[in-house]
């Protein structure tokens, strides 16, 4: 699901490269229904789901037989299809319903939505237990905590999960050391990042990521929405949830136990290794060349070599007093219930804002802080209420700010 975007594409690659493994019986797009097209015609799915009718039709009248959804009703029609893994890579709060009704459905989850587990963990965590299907991250970091961890007290949620006090009351984590990279604009000051463009947010210097997660980056708002993603994949509480800005991105996040032992997930950043980790748990794919002693050039064979690229790994705190997001998140996940939902609603509307030119950078923070401090606190329990509540949300973003 997301099949035109950045981890779309490339879960595609990885499908291409190997056609004994994996099928994609089904795909959708937003908007990129040209993409969508050429997938079509290579990967011959069984149904696939655009943005709207009009753009259905357009794909209808190419592949008759084909079957066309469209819009919210056609996300889920993809997500309830009969399949091994679903691989959510939507963008937003769209990517929550159609991972609820996969769930559901019994199917395992390959998860890039991390707004999914942002706005309805605790629903979307007990429902893979009960259907005892597996959550398996796509997320970097999230994949790097789950590799930490497998053998090691605990795993990602539901079937590989083990409950602390189900018969296994040994749990062994004492923090979870979530790296990032820190972003275009680490190192610099409150002020002046007040008027930066929109080009310079989207500038990242590790990774190429569509534009809504490239800004959340910038603000870092990504972070804080990985400390709460990372609270309902692996339930750890946010206390013992430490962000490291790591700028070389090489240390995809760290799990340090109770015996002072820590364990890292390394790499080349190259979210491949994440997706196909997901698609083939849990064996791994062939992703650089085989081992020859001869050749230690990264370039040539594609992994990590510690005598150039992983030579010098540094560390440093976050910036909180600059990068404010950060501190609404953890804010947001202690108070629970409709918080992180208005949060990351209004973060979504203030970011689309941001990258059609109606509002200032560090408006973004600014007005997530005003929305969260005036919207009443509630206890939804379903996903009609979850997006009931980021309308909610969105629409007193712009009230706020047209005053
Ligand atoms: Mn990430």
């Amino acid at each position: 699901m997301g099949s035109t975007g950045s981890i779309g594409t490339q879960a595609l690659e990885i499908i291409r490269n190997n056609p004994d493994k994996f099928r994609a019986v089904g795909l959708t797009c937003r908007s990129r229904v040209s993409s969508l097209i050429e997938q079509i015609r290579e990967f011959k799915p069984l149904a696939v789901s655009v943005g709207t009718a009009d753009d259905a039709e357009i794909v209808s009248a190419e592949f008759p037989g084909l079957e066309v959804y469209h819009g919210e009703e056609g996300l889920v029609e993809i997500a309830a299809m009969d399949c091994d893994i679903v691989l959510n890579s939507l963008m937003g709060i769209s990517g929550l319903a159609p991972t609820y009704k996969a769930i559901s459905c019994g199917r395992d989850i390959a998860l890039a939505n991390k707004e999914t587990l942002v706005a309805g963990g605790e629903l979307v965590t007990s429902l893979c237990r009960k259907m005892n299907v597996r959550l398996l991250p796509v997320d970097s970091e999230h994949s790097a905590i789950f590799q930490c961890l497998e053998g090691n007290g605990g795993s990602a949620c539901g079937r590989a999960y083990r409950e602390p006090d189900e018969g296994h009351p040994y749990r062994p984590i004492r923090r979870i050391l979530l790296t990032a990279s820190g972003g275009p604009f680490r190192g610099r000051s409150l002020e002046s990042m007040k008027n930066v463009t929109i080009q310079q947010a989207l500038n990242h210097p590790k990774w190429s990521m569509g534009s809504k997660i490239t800004i959340d980056s910038a603000t870092m708002m990504n972070k804080g929405l990985e400390v709460i993603e990372a609270r309902w994949l692996f339930d750890v509480p946010a206390e013992r949830i430490d962000i490291h800005v790591h700028p070389e991105s090489i240390v995809h996040s760290m799990v340090e136990f109770m015996d002072g032992s820590v364990i890292a997930q390394m790499g080349l950043p190259d979210m491949k290794i994440p997706i196909s980790l997901a698609l083939n748990y849990p064996d791994r794919l062939d992703l650089v060349k085989p081992f020859d002693r001869n050749e230690r050039d990264e370039k040539v064979s594609g992994a990590l070599d510690f005598f150039t690229t992983g030579k010098n790994l540094t560390f440093e705190q976050p910036d909180r007093k600059v990068f404010r997001c950060i501190d609404l998140a953890y804010a947001a996940l202690r108070e629970g219930g409709s918080a992180p939902i208005v949060m990351n609603g209004a973060n979504e509307e203030l970011v689309a804002m941001f990258l059609g030119g109606e509002i200032g950078f560090t408006d973004i923070h600014d007005t997530i802080e005003k929305v969260m401090n005036k919207y009443p606190f509630t206890s939804p329990a379903s996903v009609e209420e979850i997006l009931h509540i980021d309308r909610k949300s969105r629409k007193l973003v712009r009230e706020i700010l047209s005053k």
